[in-house]
Parts: structure tokens; sequence; C-alpha cells
């Protein structure tokens, strides 16, 4: 496919905000690719160049995208500058600036050089950037520069998130949704849909079975389902396994002989962030090839106490990495184990797993497993919930002794019991920030007084506004939301918000944050779970518990058929 070609394609989605259109749209797009592209193809819609678990990021920021543009346009980068601060999209001000014909480039040629462009590094990479940059663009017309710079900036913005295209891809083969959860499986096992995609043009559903588990690709987490007692637990599952909930940051370790990669929660390479964590997957685990999850938990060294998220969180951060070890060291609790020495072990069930991991964990003083009881007594349950949390743990997961590890889904083999207090909610929120409010009074002076919020639609990739969230910020809270909201405004509501209520300023979904509330009520304004003609969901007396959740991505924020459920479970038996 030509590139001219997928910017049209680009082009037409732009305009496009009903979703079925949009499927229509990528249907078209990918009957008209081959097989060896489609992998590339999408990568690029999802403005990448790998799949979202591999770090290769562009690297190029507007400094250099100005550079480019006015080289290539001959214009100079001050007025280019000055049509960017007047437009604020690089794609437009390319629109206006390019004048030439492109020299119809390949979508795979495209693909390559912007390859290079990313892994350009060290010392005098900035200016061999710059010019790769240059050269393409001066093989391309306006529209086609226009997406090409969107994309490098990552600002691609065409609402379409993983479903859709999944979406996309089943309709071009079959003409309908219809293979979308067969899709779904690969892409929960292997967590690369250009992968997928490609393996799918290639041998259609058939190839997708030959998809497997494999040390090196992260496997898309199992998520637990809530409970509203210790005794709805049992109720349903039986003989159970029940471990305390850590609070912390999820980790999915991949030991690979000498390599040891970790994943965080939405996929994210952490490696380098957690030595404490791929040295002792060295040293603890005595296999080969392991790929084993746990909840990797910051502790107070002198008493072995584990700290709240709060405290873990910092463990975030890019720079000083060797300090912060030494400040707040980590340690993995692990719960589950999914791959070992070539063998898939997501197919067998959580009791042999479990049996298994023990086996596997050597000893030292990082790795270790959950604690766990397993019953099918109510009351031990309650007991063992009451003393997690009275230790400042989080609450409990139970799991179902039978079930497979289950990627990707969020079904009762896994069942979270958190603690909570009298009027609240049984659990938090996970909201998207989708846009804010300027604010009165005292707020005028950050700029920003109040949040709009959504949850997800994985049926129909959509965020769907639950709040209008004002309180549970700090001022810093408040200043450094603004600067990180402000990095991803748009001029209009985004095409993947479905919204009653404006707000000031409109962002594209990036940022979750936490949000305890009192209860979920019935809402004119929200369009959260909003049948045509009825009222949506709200929260009630929302407020921040946690600031934004860098281990959660967008499409990961709690679902519209979750709130259905917690709204549905509502005045039930509150837990102890
Ligand atoms: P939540 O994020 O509230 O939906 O809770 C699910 C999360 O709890 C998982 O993604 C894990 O990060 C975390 N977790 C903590 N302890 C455990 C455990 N023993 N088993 C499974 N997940 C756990």
């Amino acid at each position: 496919m030509k590139f001219s070609r997928l910017a049209e394609f680009f082009g037409q989605l732009e305009v496009t905000s009903g979703r079925n259109k949009m499927v229509e749209v990528l249907a078209e797009m990918f009957k008209e690719a081959q097989s060896a592209e489609m992998d590339k193809l999408v990568y690029l819609c999802q403005g990448r160049l790998v799949p979202f678990y591999e770090p290769l990021e562009f690297g190029v920021g507007e400094g250099l995208v100005a550079e480019a543009l006015a080289k290539c346009a001959g214009i100079p980068k001050p007025e280019i500058k000055e049509r960017f601060s007047r437009k604020g999209d690089f794609g437009l001000v390319a629109v206006e600036a390019l004048s030439h014909d492109g020299t119809d480039l390949d979508v795979g040629e495209v693909f390559d050089r912007l390859k290079q462009v990313a892994t350009a590094s060290g010392a005098g990479s900035v200016g061999q950037k710059t010019e790769l940059l240059a050269n393409l663009l001066s093989q391309m017309d306006g529209e086609e520069a226009k997406h090409l710079l969107r994309i490098v900036l990552g600002k691609l913005r065409l609402g379409i998130g993983d479903p859709t295209l999944m979406d996309g891809l089943s309709f071009a083969r079959v003409g309908d949704k219809g293979l979308r959860k067969v899709l779904e499986r690969a892409y929960n096992i292997c967590s690369d849909l250009g992968y997928v995609a490609k393996a799918f043009w290639e041998n259609g559903a058939d190839g997708l079975q030959g998809i497997t588990v494999s040390v090196g690709k992260p496997v898309r987490p199992a998520l637990a389902e809530r409970a509203s007692s210790a005794a709805a637990i049992v109720q349903r599952l039986g003989y159970a396994a029940v471990e305390p909930k850590y609070d912390g940051f999820r980790c999915q370790v991949h030991k690979n002989g000498d390599t040891v990669r970790v994943f965080s929660r939405n996929l994210e390479d952490f490696s380098d962030k957690f030595p404490e964590i791929t040295g002792a997957a060295g040293q603890q685990i005595g296999p080969r090839q392991a790929i084993f999850e746990g909840e990797a938990i910051s502790y107070n060294p002198q008493t072995g106490d584990f700290y709240p998220f709060q405290i873990t969180v910092q463990r975030k951060r890019k720079h000083g990495i060797s300090e912060m070890q030494e400040k707040i060291p980590l340690k993995l609790v692990a719960f589950d184990l999914l791959f070992l020495e070539g063998e898939d072990y997501t197919v067998r069930p959580y009791a042999e797993r479990r049996q298994k991991l023990q086996q596997i964990i050597g000893p030292g003083d990082v790795l270790s497993v959950t604690e766990i009881l397993e019953t099918s007594d109510a009351k031990q349950v309650e007991a063992f919930f009451a003393d997690k949390v009275q230790r400042g743990l989080e609450g409990i997961v139970a799991k179902r002794q039978d079930a497979p590890y289950q990627a990707g889904a969020r079904n009762f083999n896994w069942i979270k019991l958190k603690r909570s207090y009298q009027g609240q909610l049984q659990d938090t929120v996970d909201c998207v920030v989708i846009g804010y409010w300027w604010g009165r009074g005292q707020r005028t002076q950050f700029g920003i007084g109040s949040l709009l919020t959504a949850v997800y639609d994985p049926d129909t990739d959509r965020f769907h506004t639950i709040a209008r969230l004002g309180t549970g910020l700090t001022e810093l809270e408040w200043v450094q939301m603004r600067a990180a909201l402000d990095e991803s405004k748009t001029n209009e509501k985004p095409l993947s918000v479905e919204a009653i209520v404006e707000p000031d300023v409109w962002v594209e979904p990036k940022y979750v944050i936490e949000i305890q509330a009192d209860e979920i009520t019935r809402s004119p304004v929200h369009t959260a779970g909003r049948q045509e003609g009825e009222l949506g969901f709200a929260l009630r007396f929302p407020r921040m518990v946690n600031f934004i959740r860098e281990d959660k991505s967008p499409r990961e924020a709690t679902t519209i058929q979750e709130i259905l459920k917690m709204f549905a479970a509502q005045g039930k038996t509150q837990a102890p």
C-alpha cells in the first residue's frame, strides 16, 4: 500500500465519529493491504513502530520537527514555530508549508525509515533524526506529511483503540465482527496486535490458534471480579484459595536464561526501574525459562512492614534508581505461574500452578510467594480478611482452585474483597480524565478547578462520562494535573468520547485516576450506561484517592459493565 493511500484512510477516520463507520473504513484499508505489511499498518494505526510493550519511542520533539519542516519547506524555523503556535498542530502547519508532490512511497518503506529515526541514538542523534525526517518529508505531499508528523509526535488521535482495530480486521475478512473474540484471544496471549494481524492475514482464524504463550511477549493480565462479603466468595467458589491483596505494582516477570524482563500491568517494560526484581529472578529462580506474576511492593527494611501504594509509587521514577532502591527497596510477592521451561501453564488449574510456583522460588530476600488460606469456611475467610486489613493491606483475593489463567479476562476465577468504610462504595473506580473546568474562587490561581472523568466501554471502544470531580487533589497535584492535561488538550471533544456535559477544556483520554465515591446514582447528565431515552450513571461525592495511575492505561480503566454490576450490588452486605 502506498503511504498516500494510508494518509487518505487516516483523513477519513479523522472526520468519522460513528464507530461502525470507523470499523468500515479500517476494514477497507486492511482489505487493500498485503500480508507482509499488515503488522506495520497496525502499528502505525497505534501511532507506533513496535508493540506497546517494546520501549522504542520516536524521541522526536517539537523543536526537531520544526527544524525538519523548516529545512524541507525552505521556510525559516521561527516562522514555522510561529505558525505552530497559531495552529497548535504540526500536521496542519505541514499541509500549509509543503507545496511539492510526494514520490509515492510505500507504507513499508516509510515504516522502515521511521524506524531509523527512532533508533538513532547517542551523540549527534538529534542532527541525524532531523536529517532523516526532513528527507522523508521532502518525498511527501502535505497530507502525507500531516499524518506522518502526528505519528512521530504521538498526536495521531484518530479515536481508534485496539478493540476497534480488531473489529476492523474481522470485518475485512468476514463482513462482520464475528471473529473479534478469536482475535482477542490471540492478542491477550501475546499483546502484539501487529503480529496477530499478520498471522490472521496469512492463515485466517486457524492461524491464530497457533499463537501461544512465549517468553518475552507479555500476557495480558487476568483480572478480578468483586464480592461484597466473605460469605459471597465462599458461596461462589466453595473450597477456595485466599491470598492477601497487596497494594503495589503488578509485575509479570519473564526469565529467559540470563535475560530477565519485568512488565507492568499495562505491559510497559519496567526492567530497568526494578533492578532488585530482575536480579532476584536470576538468582532465586532455578529453571531457565519462566513467566510468573506478582505484586512488587515497598517495605520498611527495619521492621519488614509493607508500605502503602503512595510510597511504592515513588519507585516509578526514571532517574536516580539506585538511590531509590536504597531508600525504598522492593519485594515481589508472587501469585501465579504462566509458563515454565517451554510449557504453557495458563491452561493448567490454579492449584497446580501455585504448587509449581512455590517449588521454583529458591531462598532469597526479594522473591516469595503470597500467604495462602485454603478453605470453604466463610468465617475463616472473614478472619483472614480482617487480619490483612488490620495489617494495612488492601484486602484479599480469592481464587478458584480449578480455573485456568484467563489472559485479559475479568471473571469470578479471581474475586477481590477490599476494605471499605461505612457509606462508601465497595471498591474504588479507575476513571479516565477527559476534560477540565478552569475553576472559581481559590482554584482560579491554578487555572483548573474540577475534572471531567469517564469509564470505558470495551464493546464500543468509547469513553463515557461518570463524574465531575473537584476534591482529593492537593494544591501541588492540581498544578501537576493541569500541566499534564495541557499536553494533550484538544480543540473539540475527542472522537472516542461520549458526553453530554461540556468542560472548559477537552483532553485526549490518557490519564487514569483512582476515585472513591459514596455510591453510584442515576444521572441525566452523564453518559455511562445510558440507553436511548434513559438516565446514565454517576458517582456520588467522588474524591480522588490516587493521583495519576501510571500503571494503568485509559483502556484499563473501570468498564461500564463493572459499574452496572457495582450498581446492582450496592446496598447488599458490606464487608466487615
Ligand atoms: P484491582 O486493581 O483493584 O482491580 O485489583 C487487582 C490487582 O490486585 C491485580 O492486578 C494485582 O495487581 C493486585 N494483587 C495484589 N495481590 C494480589 C494477589 N494475591 N493475587 C492477584 N492479584 C493481586
